[in-house]
Formats: structure tokens, C-alpha cells, sequence
């Protein structure tokens, strides 16, 4: 596939922007789509000097059908790629509706539009919490059913079901379903990463605010799990890794092995609580504070991906160490201690 001219739905929000820079090192066309509902406009900024030139941009609500199709109307984009929704799992769980909503009708109207114009390949951000609580480890892409755990979960479930309906009934659409682990890291430059409005609730953050004095300690949710030091395993994957799986994933639409196909983004192992923080730790070249306190609902001991199709199919495996993921995010979070400027 040659240059691809590619729509990127939240392409201002964490892994967006790590996705339009590694498109455009690929050589592919990019128009940024974003409400800025959780990303900061000097994202653009960054985007447009790491890139040396301006990165197009449209202010789109995407839940907007009309707003939406006058935007896949003037940029004519050849593929779309979906990162836009809401991702808090705790505020999905106190405002389902909210989710609902705007994860499913953005879906809608990109769907919509598509159809209209006549695009035909989409890749979608999907999670590995569509594999609920019950399934065999490492997550296999083929598990079935798929049954997550909370309104944002289960948005993620409803949109691939969507997908799935959506392209049986209209040939030619390509989707690519991509589930990810745990993202992490920034990009190695310092000058874009992830910057979470209020108090974090994932862990890498969480110890980077910790590391600038933003906050106080680190609470390690729970020490006494079954695993080798009784905190939680994750499969933590570089965000620079997880952009170019997109890349991949768009790349490789047109031979894909079926018109929907779900590809696991990890890493393919498990990290604790305790290794990434003391990984951290060992980056900062200081001790930061920290406490053990009771476990957090709903977290799971241990999970981490099969990643054997996307390495068979797309060509693709995460490359990143433990080391570069928390180097990267230092280098961003002491560069950048409040986020981008307002
Ligand atoms: N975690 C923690 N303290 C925090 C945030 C997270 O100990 O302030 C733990 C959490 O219990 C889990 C792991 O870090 O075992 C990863 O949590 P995160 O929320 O980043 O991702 P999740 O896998 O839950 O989506």
C-alpha cells in the first residue's frame, strides 16, 4: 500500500498523537480530527515541529452526524482511523449514559460518513477489557464471548459487535478490531505524552506525578495477590510501539485475512506494580514515596497478551523495554511537569 490519505479520530488525545506522527514518518497523509474534550490544542503544536510541517486539524464533535460528514466530505480520506472516545473506566461506571453514547454515536457517524463517501478501511481502538474477567491468560484474540467488567468496557465490546454487523453487511469495508494492554511511555523527544486532566488513575502517570511532586505518594493497590511479588501483573506497552501497530494495522487492511480482525497490542508479558515502580525509581535516581494499601475493585491479579497474530499477520511486535517506557515518560513528565501549557 503506497500513501494513504488516513482521518485520525482523536488524534490530539494520547495514543492519537503518537499515531499521526509515526503515520506521517510512514510516509501517509493525516487530518487530525479531535473536541478537545481531553486533549490540549498545543498538541498540534508539537505534532506539527516533530513532523516540520503544520499537521491539518479539524474541531469536530464527532457525535455530530452532520458535523461529521462535512468533514469526511472535505478531506476525502482514504482510511480512518477511530481513537476518539472516553476511556475513564471509574466515571463510566457513575455516568453510563455519557459513555454510551458518545463512544457508540461517534462510531455511528464516522460509520455513516464513511458509507456515504465511499471509505472503506477503519481501524479501531479497542481494549483488552473485552476480555473480561474470565478468560484464559495470555488473551487469545480468538476468546469468545467477550464480556467486560464496566460501561466503558462494554463500549468497546458493543462497537466491535457493531463493526462486525456493519461490514457482513456491506462489502468491501476492511476493519481492523485493536485491543490494547496497558500504553505507556511518551515519545523519546520529550515534547508530546500523556497528560491526564485530574488525579490519574492508571498507575505509569500516577508514579510521574508522584516524581515531579504533583502528588504525594504512590498507594500500591494490594501486595498480597498469587503472583511472584504479590502485586498485579500487566502487559505494559510503549506508545510509540502501540503507534506503529496502527501504522501496521492500516497498512495492512486491504490483505488482511478477513474483512473484521481483532489483533492483540502488547507486549506479550507480564510486569508488576512493583517492577514498573521500581523501574521508575531507578530512572529518577531517587526512592519515591509510596504505600501499600487494600486492593482496588474489579482488578484483576494478572493478564497479558498472545501477541503471536499481530507478529504472524502484521509484522508487528512491540520493541520497547520496561527501560525506554519509564526513560520516556521521565523525559516528558520532568520536561513537561504541568502537561502541555494550557
Ligand atoms: N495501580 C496502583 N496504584 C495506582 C494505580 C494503579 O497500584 O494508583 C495498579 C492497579 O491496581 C493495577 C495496575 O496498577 O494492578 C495497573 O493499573 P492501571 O489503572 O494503570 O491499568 P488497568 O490494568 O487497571 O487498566
Amino acid at each position: 500500500m503506497g500513501r494513504v490519505r488516513i482521518l485520525v479520530a482523536g488524534g490530539a488525545g494520547y495514543i492519537g498523537s503518537h499515531t499521526v506522527l509515526s503515520l506521517l514518518e510512514a510516509g501517509h497523509q493525516v487530518v487530525v480530527a479531535d473536541d478537545f474534550s481531553n486533549a490540549r490544542p498545543a498538541v498540534l503544536d508539537r505534532l506539527g515541529e516533530l513532523a516540520g510541517r503544520p499537521v491539518p486539524c479539524v474541531e469536530v464533535d464527532l457525535t455530530d452526524p452532520g458535523r461529521t460528514d462535512a468533514v469526511v466530505a472535505e478531506h476525502r480520506p482514504e482510511a480512518v482511523i477511530h481513537c476518539a472516545g472516553l476511556k475513564a473506566v471509574g466515571e463510566s461506571t457513575d455516568a453510563p449514559l455519557r459513555y454510551y453514547r458518545t463512544n457508540l454515536d461517534a462510531t455511528f457517524s464516522l460509520l455513516e460518513a464513511m458509507r456515504r463517501h465511499g471509505v472503506d478501511r477503519f481501524v479501531f481502538s479497542s481494549s483488552a477489557t473485552v476480555y473480561g474477567d474470565h478468560a484464559p491468560v495470555p488473551y487469545l484474540e480468538t476468546h469468545t464471548p467477550l464480556a467486560a467488567a464496566n460501561p466503558y468496557g462494554r463500549t468497546k465490546v458493543m462497537i466491535e459487535q457493531v463493526l462486525t454487523d456493519h461490514a457482513a453487511a456491506t462489502p468491501g469495508l476492511r476493519v481492523a478490531l485493536l485491543r490494547y494492554f496497558n500504553p505507556v511511555g511518551a515519545h523519546p523527544s520529550g515534547r508530546i505524552g500523556e497528560d491526564p486532566q485530574g488525579v490519574p488513575t492508571n498507575l505509569m502517570p500516577f508514579v510521574a506525578q508522584v516524581a515531579v511532586g504533583r502528588r504525594e505518594r504512590l498507594a500500591v493497590f494490594g501486595d498480597d495477590y498469587d503472583t511472584p511479588d504479590g502485586t498485579c501483573l500487566r502487559d505494559y506497552v510503549h506508545v510509540v510501539d502501540l503507534a506503529e501497530g496502527h501504522v501496521a494495522a492500516v497498512e495492512h487492511l486491504d490483505v488482511q485475512a478477513t474483512p473484521v480482525r481483532a489483533f492483540n497490542l502488547g507486549g506479550g508479558r507480564g510486569t508488576s506494580v512493583r517492577e514498573l515502580f521500581d523501574a521508575f525509581c531507578a530512572v529518577v535516581g531517587r526512592e519515591l514515596p509510596h504505600e501499600v494499601v487494600g486492593r482496588r475493585s474489579g482488578d484483576l491479579p494478572a493478564y497479558w497478551a498472545d501477541t503471536t497474530r499481530a507478529a504472524d499477520e502484521l509484522g508487528w511486535r512491540a520493541r520497547r523495554s520496561l527501560e525506554d517506557m519509564v526513560a520516556d515518560v521521565w523525559r516528558w513528565q520532568s520536561q513537561n511537569p504541568d502537561g502541555y501549557p494550557a
